[in-house]
């Protein structure tokens, strides 16, 4: 069997003093896979696997040099040599096979004089990392990335060269687009891991670099979140947990690539539970945890998956710190008693920001496994779209015919569909805002069309564009998968370039309407406990493969709660907005938009004014209509299912939660 890399470090020791053989009862019967765990075991406990006193002699010996940190660069080498002899190990790459051949068969090993090192990348917790240069035996040069262990005025000790060399061992054996690449080690003082270099450095520096650098556009972000996902899922087929995932650990190898990188805390999953349980207290990044770590040290891909959707809301914060300002004694109570989430960021669509609330479930056992997300997060891509007129009014969102427009959310801002706006980003100018949804046409735009533009400044950063596509595409040109990824009947296409309600099934939306407060808010209604399942499915399901069948065969649309004349219409709701959406007068609205709020977990303010702009103002409705949303968001379901499920669970938001979620 192989050894774990986290008790590691025990099988040097054993084999260090020749008692290899008790490996597997220490680690089995004595549950000790960290150094500190020998202060819980008594000498009856070793008698018991077998272990002879003198034998025990040397063990606490070896314990003692090993706690003080009296390690030999000797020690180091054959931590690895036995490490990689046993390790299953993946084939070097196309150019490497000479060298690592060249140096006596050992895979990793890279002569100190082969590299160079430059300019200083950064710093982390147990090393520096510098630009290098790696000489290849053939003469060849490659550029690479240099972390060489801190060495403190003792020698590296304890945790630093454990962490160090743990992310030797585990890049040694990963090989993915999308994670950072180790290409050796150096054996010298200091102790060198020559790595993949990501030449323009972290996603999180980019993300925060100040003006003039641009924004990144939304569907690079969207780019970057499938290619995370999927190295994600390699490293969870692989039974490692990352523990760590961050927008300070994602490199840029080229502007439209990232990897994933930062290895020091990766442990293997463990047992049947696919687990793995911190011995002791060590820093962890609270801000990114999941609740079960910060409770019980436990770690699995459903809490990489919860760090997943804090590194979404990074993303499209432009960097922001999560949680800033409360303290980590506090976040937990926030997640688990306010039930409170992180705020949907003004970039983030009301789908991406769905699917990092399904990340943040309280339950492990709720959340997303990494090969689904990467199809949810296709699902949720925010639509690319085409700028068919000019737009230049002030307040509106600058743009020029041919501009590729990425939709954000969609917002009717009055019964009048001349004036629907919408949300969106501009991929030439970057700029966010909201414009008449009548300037634009959505398609799918194939990503490498040939650019073709007046001025060159702006023709060079138009991707996806060219003379060609600018005539307006047609509805019916729109090839059907469009639609069904969308979910969407076809009769609601029509008029899609007036509205995009159909088309994200947003419902009500005010024009920027994404800017939500930074201040904490409370998260959706993901219900706790064992799933209420009623006895049988008493709704139309709208499973995943529904999704691919002819959309006339989806249940109707349901109708948008009525106007206030409805009977339904909450008391004393009168007709209070005119068609220009002059609304009711402010102390009522604040009253009713404050009730809106009150029931409705998750919702800004802004959403609760337009659900009640686009039900004339009846409380009633625009809670339903807002129930609905949530609901939707939070499954793969239809809104029609969702409306059937919460009129069976007569609105309540947290029993039709809890029954979606255990259908999921
Ligand atoms: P820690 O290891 O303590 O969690 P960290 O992630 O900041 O912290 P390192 O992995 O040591 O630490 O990296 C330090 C910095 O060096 C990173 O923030 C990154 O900007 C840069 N860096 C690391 N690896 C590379 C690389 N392969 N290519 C380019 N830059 C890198």
């Amino acid at each position: 069997m192989l050894p774990e890399v986290s008790s590691l470090w025990l099988l040097q020791l054993l084999r260090d003093i020749q008692l290899a053989q008790f490996y597997r009862p220490i680690l089995e019967e004595l549950n000790v896979t960290r150094p500190e765990h020998f202060n819980f075991v008594r000498p009856e406990d070793l008698d018991g696997i077998g272990m002879g006193r003198p034998a025990q002699r040397r063990l606490a010996e070896a314990l003692k040099r090993h706690r003080s940190g009296l390690k030999s660069k000797n020690w180091v080498y054959k931590i690895l040599g036995g490490f990689a002899a046993e390790q299953e190990t993946t084939p070097p790459s196309d150019s490497l096979p000479c060298l690592l051949e060249a140096e006596g068969g050992h895979k990793c090993l890279i002569p100190e004089g082969a590299v160079r090192r430059g300019e200083l990348l950064g710093s982390g917790c147990f090393g520096v990392v510098h630009r290098g240069l790696w000489v290849l035996p053939s003469g060849q040069s490659l550029p690479v990335a240099v972390k060489s262990l801190r060495v403190g005025p003792k020698g590296p000790v304890g945790t630093e060269l454990g962490d160090f060399l743990r992310e030797v061992s585990v890049m040694m054996n990963l090989e993915h687009p999308h994670v950072l690449r180790l290409h050796g080690l150096v054996l010298g003082q200091p102790l060198q891991m020559v790595m993949e270099l990501a030449p323009l450095g972290s996603l999180h520096a980019r993300l925060t670099a100040p003006a003039p650098t641009p924004p990144l556009p939304v569907s690079l972000l969207c780019l970057f979140l499938r290619q995370l996902a999927g190295a994600m899922a390699y490293m969870g087929a692989r039974g490692l947990v990352h523990r760590d995932l961050a927008t300070r650990n994602l490199l840029l190898a080229t502007p439209r690539t990232i990897k994933v990188a930062d290895f020091g805390l990766v442990r293997p999953l463990t047992g049947a539970r696919g687990r793995y349980v911190m011995g002791g207290p060590r820093p962890i990044p609270y801000a990114w945890c999941a609740p079960e770590s910060l409770r019980q040290g436990a770690f699995s891909s459903a809490s990489d998956v919860w760090m997943f959707g804090v590194t979404l809301w990074e993303m499209f914060s432009g960097g922001e710190e999560p949680w800033a300002g409360v303290p980590p004694y506090l976040i937990l109570q926030r997640l688990e008693k306010d039930h409170a989430r992180l705020p949907r960021p003004p970039l983030c669509s009301r789908a991406l920001y769905a699917l990092a609330l399904r990340c943040w479930a309280p339950h492990p056992a709720d959340r997303p496994g990494f090969s689904h997300l990467e199809g949810l997060l296709q699902e949720a891509q925010p639509p690319e779209g085409r700028c068919v007129r000019d737009v230049k009014e002030p307040g509106s969102l600058r743009m020029e015919v041919g501009d590729p427009i990425t939709v954000i959310e969609g917002s009717p801002s009055s019964h009048s569909p001349d004036s629907t706006t919408w949300k969106g980003q501009n991929g030439q100018t970057l700029k966010v805002g909201s414009f008449p949804a009548s300037a634009v046409t959505l398609a799918d735009w194939p990503a490498t069309r040939p650019v073709h533009r007046g001025s060159p400044a702006r023709g060079e950063r138009n991707r996806g564009i060219n003379d060609g596509d600018r005539t307006k595409v047609k509805l019916q040109d729109l090839p059907p998968a469009w639609y069904q990824r969308r979910n969407m009947p076809l009769p609601k296409m029509k008029g899609i370039s007036k509205s995009l309600e159909s088309v994200l099934s947003l419902g009500p939306r005010l024009t920027g309407g994404g800017s939500s407060p930074p201040e904490l808010r409370h998260a959706r209604a993901v219900p706790e406990g064992p799933p209420f399942l009623p006895p049988r499915e008493p709704f139309a399901s709208s499973s995943p493969s529904q999704v691919s069948q002819p959309p006339r065969e989806r249940p109707p649309w349901p109708k948008r709660e009525p106007p206030p004349s409805h009977p339904m219409g909450a008391p004393g709701a009168s007709k209070a907005t005119g068609p220009s959406g002059g609304f009711l007068p402010d102390p009522e609205l604040q009253r009713r938009v404050m009730e809106v709020e009150l029931s409705v977990h998750g919702v800004t303010h802004q959403e609760c004014q337009a659900a009640l702009r686009a039900t004339g103002g009846d409380v009633v409705s625009a809670i339903r209509n807002l129930k609905v949303d949530q609901l939707f968001h939070l499954s793969s379901r239809s809104r029609a299912d969702c409306w059937r499920i919460l009129e069976h669970y007569q609105w309540d938001l947290s029993a039709a939660s809890r029954y979606v979620l255990a259908r999921h």
